[in-house]
């Protein structure tokens, strides 16, 4: 069995100095298209990115840059049902 559990609190980024890691590392597609490393998935008791649609086992991030997130859609849905 897998349970599904909100409110994980995450630090997820793909900006790990290849030096710094032993295994293969994607790029942000963000990151790239502006030549930075600013962009975080998620910042721990921070922020997470708009583009951020979550995680899949074992440790892929789940990105839709440029299109806007699941997480946007929910808020934007949450501010109509007011
Ligand atoms: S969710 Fe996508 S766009 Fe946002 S920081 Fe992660 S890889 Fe970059």
């Amino acid at each position: 069995m897998i349970r599904k559990l909100r409110g994980a609190n995450m630090d997820i980024d793909l900006t790990t100095p290849s030096t710094a890691i032993s295994w293969d590392q994607a790029r942000c597609p963000w990151n790239e298209v502006e030549g930075t490393d600013e962009h975080r998935c998620a910042v721990k008791n921070v922020s997470i990115c708009p583009y951020f649609c979550g995680v899949e086992y074992l440790d892929q991030v789940l990105c839709c840059y440029p299109q806007e997130g699941l997480m946007q859609v929910d808020i934007r849905q949450g501010e109509e049902a007011v």
